[in-house]
């Protein structure tokens, strides 16, 4: 079995930011030469998180909107009581949601579907250079 470890950079724009790296991603995997295993995806840092989504106008505006439902901003937060940097729900939603997806590979291709595409959520309130590691492991 190989491991191959590999970081991609992506500049945010700041809050609620949602950015499509399914073909970024994608091309590292297919460099790795591993055919066949699973690819790890993380994202480093307390206030951004790694998931699945149809990337659509529609769900791209529904998504934020559930967020601020489940996690208003506009509450109290005791992070930012202590820390003053307002965004004690940055944290929160980004714990929500987790920072890593996992994918099985097959003949070099990630099994996500047609209208299935791995996004990087930007939950900071201000534009941020997020490190993504992905890690392949498999022959
Ligand atoms: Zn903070």
């Amino acid at each position: 079995m190989k491991v191959v470890s590999k970081t991609i950079q992506v500049s945010s724009k700041g809050e609620n930011d949602i950015i499509d790296i399914t073909q970024e991603l994608s091309n590292v995997v297919k460099g790795s030469n591993i055919e066949n295993g699973t690819v790890t995806f993380f994202v480093s840092g307390s206030t951004a998180a790694i998931t699945t989504i149809e990337y659509e106008p529609g769900l791209i505006a529904d998504f934020p909107e559930m967020l601020s439902r489940i996690v208003p901003k506009n509450i109290e937060y005791k992070h930012d009581n202590a820390w003053h940097d307002g965004n004690g729900h940055s944290h929160v939603r980004a714990s929500l949601l987790g920072p890593s997806l996992t994918v099985p590979v097959i003949h070099g291709n990630l099994t996500l579907g047609t209208w299935q595409q791995i996004v990087l959520l930007e939950m900071d309130t201000r534009p941020r250079n997020r490190n993504v590691i992905l890690q392949i492991m498999g022959e």
